[in-house]
Order: C-alpha cells, then structure tokens, then sequence
C-alpha cells in the first residue's frame, strides 16, 4: 500500500496503514514533480507526502 495524501491526511494515512498491515508507515516528503501535482487520497488538496509500509 502507498498513499498520497496532504498534510492534513498524514495521519489518517499512517493509521490506515497501522491497522492494516500492523507495521509503522514510512513517512516521505513528495519531490518528484509528477507526485507533486496528484491529489491527496482523501480530499482535493495537492498531494505532499507518500505514507507507504515497509
Ligand atoms: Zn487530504
């Protein structure tokens, strides 16, 4: 699982992860341009982290 989320959704994200997978998400800040302008999973703001298990 990897999501792109907002810094509003941060949270959310990892905790989706946590539940699902049991197992700590690894945070990224979003550099790549084509990341960069996709939108949060969960609401229309610009994507700006990448919340994915290890
Ligand atoms: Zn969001």
């Amino acid at each position: 699982m990897d999501l792109t989320v907002c810094q509003e959704h941060v949270e959310l994200a990892m905790d989706m992860i946590i539940d699902e997978k049991e197992v700590a998400p690894k945070i990224e800040l979003l550099t790549d341009e084509a990341q960069l302008s996709t939108s949060c999973e969960f609401c229309q703001n610009k994507a700006k982290y990448s919340i994915s298990e290890e």
